[in-house]
């Protein structure tokens, strides 16, 4: 695809992909359904993220990468949302409670955005911000992927 015709197809510049946790329980399904109806419960037209990853390793395309999403609040028109299911322990902490499959998916998938968008910079959600007081996504995403 040239250029020209992704700016035709209302092409924006991503600067960042930022990794999320769905900050629930790994030993809880979290299913795609309960996200999005989570996420319109807070008024987003569907989900925030533009990818989710459940436990299982499914990839879920929630929005197309060229639309703005709803995922960190002053970052979202020059990034990009990518979630796994998770980031709780049994006792409702936050862990990297990422399965193996998730793993490789994720991996798999930021390979492939960035042969997209080789400019942009991975982190995770509390990176972005020393003012952003969570844990998500509960693993050090920056370093993680620094050599990708
Ligand atoms: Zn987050």
């Amino acid at each position: 695809m040239s250029k020209a015709y992704c700016f035709y197809q209302n092409y924006r510049e991503v600067r960042l992909l930022v990794i999320h946790c769905s900050a629930t329980r790994y030993d809880r399904d979290f299913p795609v359904e309960a996200l999005r109806s989570s996420h319109r419960a807070r008024g987003f037209a569907d989900i925030g993220y533009h990818f989710y990853i459940t436990r299982d390793g499914v990839l879920h395309r929630c929005r197309p990468v060229n639309r703005i999403g709803a995922h960190a609040a002053g970052w979202n028109d020059r990034s990009i949302g990518i979630c796994y299911e998770g980031g709780l322990d049994e006792r409702g902490r936050p862990a990297d409670t990422r399965t193996y499959a998730q793993r490789c998916t994720l991996m798999d998938l930021l390979r492939q955005l960035r042969r997209d968008y080789p400019e942009a910079r991975i982190l995770g959600h509390y990176q972005l911000s020393s003012y952003i007081r969570k844990a998500c996504p509960c693993f050090d995403a920056r370093k993680e992927y620094e050599t990708l």
